[in-house]
């Protein structure tokens, strides 16, 4: 039995764990026809040993989802880290980058996300000293090419302590993989409330549009949520020669457009039960939504502490944030935890079809996607328009009435 084996429970996540743990090397990770990275299996070289099948959500039909009512019972706290030069740096309120600082501190090889410019691509990579932490910093709204890494941590976990940053799906896998290898007490895993990952294709149109528009230069700064228009927006902005170069508008935002529709996300992303469950991890990171902090320009982390080891690393790095206490059934309100979308398969398929295909443009799909939907949707793009010429953020105020 192996990855390509049916029948299956549930859609492959791209989390890419399966190929780092064949020890034959059986396994390679590609880009799909739609623009999601899958796993294309040599069956000529696999022996059939299952051990690929055993990190994988595909056929698990044992997911453990956390009951409600020891949803509530978990801890967790708003946070804010005290520096706004760092919070400028940040997607929230920096406590992923306060984290991976304090891990390599105690010894571990923390694993996380960096944007590589060169491969157009994010990508999970090791740090081992602080400064090389720094490429972590910031959210990257696609899906990681995550399987060198995670070969490495696959090659080392029995003579190396592991911090791992990553998606649910991402630490579901690791988590599994370590609890096989009797490991999990030397790591510590941090994953992220999570929307989704969109296909890889709408990055790569978004981008070549950036890079014709800027003159095809080197980006060497890629923040998929600058805090521009402050914390709570979402403005790609990309950074040349040290100079701000381009920052997304509405007029220009189709990567977000088309990323909120959730008719171009991972097949796994729509019913995932792994964003909706804390079995698997130590803390879980996000942004505080919600109305506590609706003013706040600068970003504030909402941080829910899962298990005693979660707990003693946050204590640690506790007194750089301002913090509050707070619930999940607070935080939970303006999250996808627990929510299942429902996109129109007719639609989506034009619209992945329409990202594969070289000549239609990112602002063609966008207008093919506002084209068939209702009023509210487009009312809602009409106001996001709106907001972003005037002098104070007339979306937030109306969020108050939401
Ligand atoms: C695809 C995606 C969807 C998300 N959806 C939500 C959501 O619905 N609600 C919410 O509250 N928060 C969501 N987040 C998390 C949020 O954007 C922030 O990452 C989180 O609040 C941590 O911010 P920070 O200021 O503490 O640290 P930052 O310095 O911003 O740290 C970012 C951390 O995320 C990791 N990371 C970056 N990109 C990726 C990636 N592509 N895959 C895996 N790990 C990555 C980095 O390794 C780093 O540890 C999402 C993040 C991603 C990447
Ligand atoms: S879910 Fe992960 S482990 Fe399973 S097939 Fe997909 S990439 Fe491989
Ligand atoms: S079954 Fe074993 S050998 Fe075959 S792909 Fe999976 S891990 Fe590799
Ligand atoms: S919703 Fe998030 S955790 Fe679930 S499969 Fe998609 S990217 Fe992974």
């Amino acid at each position: 039995m192996n990855i390509n084996s049916h029948p299956v429970i549930n859609e492959c996540t791209s989390c890419q764990m399966c190929s780092a743990v064949c020890s034959r090397n059986a396994i390679a990770i590609r880009l799909n026809e739609d623009g999601f990275y899958r796993p294309y299996v040599d069956e000529i070289i696999c022996t059939d040993c299952g051990l690929c099948t055993l990190v994988c959500y595909k056929y698990d039909n044992d997911i453990k989802v956390t009951s409600s009512e020891d949803v509530e019972k978990i801890d967790v706290y708003s946070a804010q880290h005290v520096s706004d030069t760092l919070l400028e740096k940040v997607t929230s309120g920096g406590v992923a980058d306060v984290l991976a600082k304090e891990l390599i501190d105690q010894g571990f090889v923390c694993v996380g996300v960096t944007y590589n410019e060169d491969n157009h691509r994010a990508e999970h990579i090791m740090a081992s000293t602080i400064r090389e932490t720094d490429a972590f910093r910031g959210s990257k709204y696609i899906q990681s090419y995550s399987v060198d890494a995670f070969k490495y941590l696959v090659k080392n976990i029995r003579t190396t302590k592991f911090a791992v940053f990553g998606l649910p799906c991402h630490i579901y896998a690791i988590n599994k993989f370590l609890m096989l290898r009797n490991q999990r007490d030397n790591c510590i895993l941090v994953d992220l409330f999570c929307h989704g990952c969109p296909s890889m294709h709408l990055w790569t149109k978004y981008e070549q549009d950036i890079k014709r528009l800027v003159g095809n230069k080197k980006f060497d700064d890629v923040q998929f949520r600058s805090k521009v228009k402050g914390w709570g927006t979402f403005h790609v902005a990309i950074g040349i020669d040290g100079k701000n170069a381009f920052v997304s508008t509405p007029r220009k935002d189709e990567f977000y457009s088309l990323f909120f529709s959730d008719m171009v996300l991972n097949d796994a992303c729509s019913d995932c039960l792994l964003r909706s469950t804390m079995e698997y991890t130590d803390i879980r990171l996000g942004d505080f939504w919600g109305k506590r902090y609706l003013n706040n320009k600068k970003g504030v982390s909402a941080v829910a502490i899962v298990s005693e080891r979660g707990e003693q690393v946050f204590k640690a790095i506790m007194d750089s944030f301002k913090t509050e206490k707070s619930s999940m059934k607070e935080v939970l309100v303006k999250q996808s935890y627990g929510i299942v979308y429902s996109p129109d398969s007719t639609i989506r398929k034009m619209l992945l079809d329409a990202l594969k295909d070289k000549d239609k443009s990112l602002k063609g799909i966008e207008e093919l996607y506002y084209s068939k939907q209702g009023f509210i949707p487009n009312l809602k793009r009409l106001i996001k328009l709106i907001d972003w010429y005037l002098p104070f953020n007339f979306t937030n105020f109306l969020k108050r009435f939401a």
